[in-house]
């Protein structure tokens, strides 16, 4: 039967794949099945965003009367200010909150650790195209790449085998830090770096020298133009 693995593969580059092997592992297995379900949902919620943005595109600008307009405009920058700030407050949550989340996305993965093969280039591909990143050679073997869900977003999940251990790796795209954010929680230990686009999360576990290995991580991602 297929395992946790390899079906995280298959729906991480495809989450709408449905077949008699999926379908017996979802009936097996309630938390790869809630896996596909938050994929599939994620995919539907950015199909949709395209759809609204190219109506929007379309529709022509509501006019609005010179007098009564300038005031109800300075009402309505006052209360988009507003709401910046407030997402603006809401998305650069304390750090501790990121360290939890990366952590527990990782500590909720620990299958991802378990293989040693490396996997087929053009499977890396598939999790990394969608983000325009590649992995330069050199880095060591890729045992596990899939697209996750994180916080409400789709990110690429890879885990590289290093010397002392496999080490995940997540790319961050939606989550921008101002500087280096240090994990260690449940025994793993890591680091959030600022990357071009977004942040980069480094985890290992019994990584003596992280920063090294974080560096090496960093600067085998090619962040694409
Ligand atoms: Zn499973
Ligand atoms: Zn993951």
């Amino acid at each position: 039967m297929m395992n946790c693995l390899e079906f995280r593969r298959r729906v991480g580059a495809e989450p709408a794949i449905s077949g008699d092997e999926i379908d017996a592992h979802r009936g097996d297995c309630p938390a790869c099945a809630r896996h596909q379900d938050e994929l599939r949902a994620m995919d539907a919620m950015i199909g949709r965003a395209f759809v609204v943005d190219t109506t929007r595109i379309r529709k022509p600008r509501a006019v609005v009367a010179p007098a009564t307009g300038r005031r109800w405009l300075a009402m309505a920058a006052s209360i988009v200010i507003g709401v910046s700030v407030g997402i603006a407050l809401w998305v650069s949550s304390p750090r501790a909150s990121l360290a939890r989340e990366v952590i527990g996305h990782v500590a909720s993965e620990t299958h991802a650790m378990i293989s040693t093969t490396p996997i087929a280039p053009e499977e890396l591909a598939g999790v990394l195209d969608p983000e325009g990143t590649k992995l330069r050679p050199g880095i060591g073997d890729v045992s596990f790449a899939a697209r996750c869900v994180f916080a409400g977003n789709v990110v690429p999940h890879l885990v590289v085998r290093m010397p002392r251990g496999p080490v995940t790796v997540l790319l961050l795209r939606h989550r921008n830090v101002d500087g280096p954010v240090r994990l260690e929680e449940q025994g793993y230990v890591g680091v959030v770096l600022p990357a071009p686009r977004g942040s980069i999360a480094i985890v290992g576990r019994d990584q003596k020298d992280l920063d090294g290995i974080a560096q090496q991580v960093f600067e085998a991602v090619d962040w694409g133009g």
